[in-house]
């Protein structure tokens, strides 16, 4: 893409130290390479061959993870539960269904209550935009906030994982042609992961949908709005799929037919020729089979699913190593 994305983060970017350092992972729209490149490649190196036992690490010792998801996850909230034990932390899974903050105690006072029991990192996905900044804004210094899933605004660490999964499978990125395809408008998946190939300079992002599901302007500079699925797949060497995200439809808007959707916009195998013969197919999950992928897609030579999953297991681990090293080097780590 053509316009440069940014090299440095904000001097008052809410997520960093004073001294520059990664305290809080909120968002990537603002991060620059510089900080994201350590992130990789220490998840690299998280990374075992297939068959061997998985990577573990002490960098969390003593120390307490808090899983809050006021909003349904799976492999999420199982990804950042394993990265935590892996990391020698103590974890802690709320159980959104018997939360206090249905009862009516508001997020700040249930955070309070955890951070009281010694919490240091709290993992927090929310259906309200703007939620993870708020815990971030209140928490003590010595505690970090981690976004788990933002409303339809970001997804910070399935963007990390979509990213290493298409360096870890194809050539350099400046090279690649990218194309997300799906609900792109209401999708904080789209969002983050638009945001980080942007900043790692990806050759070509198109974002690729039913006109009613693309947003009114790119997400990124140099990014292409496409509503023609054969042009959009044509020669990409990276085709994500999307799920509709039907919880985040408001009101007025119509929540498309999945099957008209389907027989449009579906990936299907005879679609897929269009794309580079080595193109890679992925998707973050969960998958409906049949709707905006097939199952011999999913499940075929071509996907990458099943490795994005591992993959988001050694971010998590990363991103957990890297603000409790943040932590400890501002002083404020116990
Ligand atoms: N798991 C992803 C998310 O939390 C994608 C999805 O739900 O469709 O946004």
């Amino acid at each position: 893409m053509s316009t440069e994305a940014a090299t440095h983060a904000p001097a008052d970017d809410p997520q960093l130290t004073p001294d520059g350092r990664l305290r809080h992972l909120l968002s990537l729209a603002t991060l620059p390479r510089s900080l994201l490149e350590p992130l990789l490649e220490r998840a690299e190196r998280y990374l075992t061959p297939l068959g061997e036992r998985p990577a573990r690490d002490s960098a969390l010792k003593g120390r307490t993870v808090a899983n809050l998801f006021f909003e349904p996850s799976t492999r999420t909230r199982a990804s950042f539960e394993l990265a935590a034990h892996r990391m020698s932390a103590d974890v802690l899974n709320l159980d959104v269904n018997m939360s206090s903050r249905t009862k009516g105690e508001s997020v700040l006072d249930t955070i309070l209550t955890l951070q009281a029991m010694e919490v240091d990192v709290f993992v927090v996905r929310d259906a309200s935009a703007g939620i993870p900044a708020f815990i971030a804004r209140n928490v003590a210094p010595h505690v970090s906030v981690l976004n788990a899933g933002e409303a339809d605004v970001s997804h910070p660490t399935q963007a990390l994982l979509d990213l290493l999964t298409i360096r870890r499978r194809k050539p350099p990125l400046p090279e690649l042609r990218v194309a997300i395809v799906g609900d792109i408008a209401h999708s904080r998946v789209a969002r983050s992961t638009a945001e980080v190939l942007h900043t790692f300079g990806v050759g070509e992002l198109r974002l690729v949908g039913p006109p009613d599901l693309l947003p009114a302007e790119p997400l990124v500079p140099g990014a292409m709005l496409v509503d023609d699925l054969a042009r959009g797949l044509r020669d990409a060497d990276v085709v994500m799929a999307l799920r509709i995200q039907r919880e985040r439809f408001r009101e007025m808007e119509g929540i498309p037919d999945p099957e008209q959707y389907a027989r449009q916009y579906g990936i299907t195998r005879e679609r897929l020729r269009g794309a580079h013969p080595d193109a890679i197919v992925m998707h973050p999950g969960p998958m409906n089979r049949g709707v905006e992928i097939d199952g011999d897609v999913a499940d075929g030579p071509q996907s990458a699913i099943l490795e994005q999953v591992t993959n988001g297991v050694a971010v998590r681990m990363a991103v957990l190593a890297t603000v409790t090293e943040t932590l400890i080097a501002s002083g404020s780590g116990r």
